[in-house]
């Protein structure tokens, strides 16, 4: 798989360049013909809010979330851990979260899911460059959206399908990503480096319990409103966890250390 594959293995990427303004005609609903035949047959990379969205949405705890529902992976170009949905070993490969009437957790549904037709090249996007983001179609022959008469902007899609506020919970994440990337190749990370990427990316609940439960706030002082904040809100505790790392992997950011002799 690729570092961002989109939701759809056997998709065309379009190699035209699409940005926010750019239009494109599309409609999916159950009365397609090909209904549902996206969900099967894919790769879906998840976010570090998806899980948040999917593990409650499900009553689950991270670590069960990941192990019922997730396959472990490393970036190629990167080498991060990343996690993408378990599918069904079913003749089409199935989402677990598809029935024949639609998706069962679609108000919770990946930020991949949510983008689609439409691929979002975020992880690819190096730093520096423009923000408007970097979009690309990914055209699967059994789609019958774009025969439908809807048009809209890739700006009017993306409100329309909430991706704003998962790429803006997610953009510490993307960043660190992208930073990593941007690194030469022959820079590798630590085995341990990269467990801890995986615990504060996708393992929330248990990078809670690394936070609370361990010597972690005896080595670094943390002020009491953070302390309080992290420990009820999810959200918080992610970019919390992003902000700590790209400390620890970049020494980028402030983590206030409580002895002068301690180390990260
Ligand atoms: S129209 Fe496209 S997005 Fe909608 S169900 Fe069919 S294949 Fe999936
Ligand atoms: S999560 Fe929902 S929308 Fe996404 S592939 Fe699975 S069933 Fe389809």
């Amino acid at each position: 798989m690729t570092d961002n594959d989109p939701k759809g293995a056997m998709a065309q990427i379009s190699p035209q360049r699409v940005g926010l303004k750019s239009e494109f005609k599309f409609k999916c609903h159950p009365e397609v013909s090909c209904f549902t035949k996206c969900c099967r047959g894919i790769n879906i990379t998840l976010t570090p809010y998806d899980i948040i969205r999917l593990k409650n949405r499900l009553g689950l705890d991270s670590e069960e979330f990941l192990a019922i529902y997730t396959e472990p992976h490393i970036m190629e170009k990167t080498d991060l851990p990343i996690v993408t949905l378990k599918l069904l070993d079913d003749e089409a490969r199935s989402c677990p979260f598809v029935r024949d009437d639609g998706c069962i957790v679609y108000e919770d549904r990946p930020t991949t899911c949510r983008y689609y037709p439409l691929g979002v090249a975020s992880l690819m996007h190096k730093e520096g460059s423009d923000d408007e983001g970097f979009y690309f179609f990914v055209e699967e022959p059994h789609c019958k959206g774009f025969e439908e008469d809807r048009q809209w902007s890739v700006a009017e899609w993306r409100r329309d399908q909430a991706v704003d506020r998962h790429d803006e919970i997610n953009a510490e994440w993307t960043d660190l990503v992208v930073r990593k990337r941007s690194f030469p190749p022959n820079i590798k990370l630590t085995d341990q480096s990269k467990q801890m990427f995986f615990l504060s990316s996708y393992n929330l609940d248990k990078f809670r319990k690394f936070v609370f439960d361990s010597s972690f706030l005896e080595r670094y002082d943390i002020d009491a409103q953070t302390l309080e904040k992290i420990r009820s809100d999810e959200v918080e505790l992610l970019n919390f966890g992003m902000r700590w790392l790209k400390f620890i992997l970049f020494k980028q950011g402030e983590f206030k250390l409580k002895s002068a002799e301690g180390d990260a």
